[in-house]
């Protein structure tokens, strides 16, 4: 039977460990009851640098039942990392995982239908809400401008799905073998392959805590997404010097035929003009090729994307 594991990242989750403890516990006990996993599953938390008692709480829960563990990294590095450092550190020990947000707003019913869908022979089963219900106009807005922006910007982006999502071992083995720094799970992940499915559920509010994006952590996390998985800002910009220049031969022209009609007061006002808007077009290319440059340069490094500081596994004794 097939061994799942529950990755779950927690940035400040104290108030909703307990419940979303139980609640999945239960949910594991069930799927484990009607043998459709193995009764080595496990449930994951990956403390992405907390700084309130999250850490202390998981490995209380591990202490109490080996169906939780932990893995504890030694710094904030943001949801994207703390989710790539629990499905790459639990990959060998299991034949699926499925990652989840700590404040339970994916309905955790949609799990079963998952598995159910890797048993027909998926790798990978997207999550994707049906329905924004409970989120705030604003958020939803925002939100789903993003899957249209990004998906007409060439990558290819599953519309409404965040990262709730199955990945079987074979997958994440896939997931690996790319080596970028700027990984963007959400455009990398299609990349991968294999044949995968959507399972459909209704996004619920948040049950207690706040949300850790905030929107200014939205809008960066968009810009991440579109210059690590696009290239297409770039050749916009292009087009656009292109038509400018054509438009400043025609205008060149068309000075030069008023000069030798003796007409020879130049306007003050379009040499300003033009003055400032190449100055500005000149600068806004040079910042988005910077923004590149910016990331071409961090690859280069290949700074790990996470340290795993701990990690409570059944082996591991908990001191
Ligand atoms: N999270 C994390 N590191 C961070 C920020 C968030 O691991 O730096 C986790 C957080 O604990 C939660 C998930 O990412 O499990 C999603 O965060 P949240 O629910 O606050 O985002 P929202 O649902 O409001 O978009
Ligand atoms: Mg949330």
């Amino acid at each position: 039977m097939d061994v799942l594991y529950l990755v779950i990242p927690c940035y400040n989750e104290e108030k909703v460990l307990p419940e979303t403890s139980r609640q999945l516990k239960e949910k594991l006990n069930h799927l484990i009851l009607n043998e459709k996993i193995s009764p080595e599953s496990r449930i994951v938390f990956v403390d992405d640098g907390s700084k309130d008692k999250t850490w202390e709480m998981i490995s209380h829960l591990h202490l109490q039942n080996k169906i939780f563990q932990g893995i504890k990294l030694t710094r904030n590095k943001g949801h994207q990392n703390a989710l790539l450092a629990g499905l790459m550190t639990v990959m060998d020990h299991c034949d699926i995982t499925i990652s989840l947000d700590a404040d339970l707003q994916d309905d955790i019913n949609a799990i079963d239908e998952m598995v159910d869908k890797y048993h027909e022979g998926c790798d990978i089963v997207y999550g994707v809400r049906s329905a924004r219900k409970k989120d705030t106009v604003f958020k939803k807005i925002t939100a789903e401008g993003f899957y249209k922006l990004i998906n007409s910007m060439g990558a290819e982006i599953v519309y409404n799905h965040a990262d709730y999502r199955l990945m079987s071992r074979k997958a994440l083995e896939g997931l690996q073998s790319f080596e970028e720094v700027n990984l963007f799970l959400r455009g990398v992940v299609p990349m991968i392959g294999y044949k995968s499915d959507k399972v459909y559920y209704e996004r619920k509010e948040r049950f207690a805590g706040e949300s850790k994006y905030p929107l200014k952590k939205m809008l960066a996390f968009a810009w991440e997404g579109i210059t690590s998985l696009s290239t297409k800002p770039i050749k916009f910009i292009s087009m656009l010097g292109g038509l400018i220049f054509i438009i400043s031969i025609i205008m060149l022209v068309y000075s030069l035929v008023r000069h030798f009609m003796g007409e020879t007061e130049t306007g003050w006002t379009s040499m300003i003009l033009s003055i400032w808007s190449l100055g500005g077009l000149q600068l806004l290319a040079i910042g988005i090729i910077g923004e590149y440059i910016g990331k071409v340069y961090l690859e280069t490094k290949k700074r790990p994307k996470f340290i795993v500081e701990k990690y409570l596994s059944d082996e591991s004794e908990n001191k």
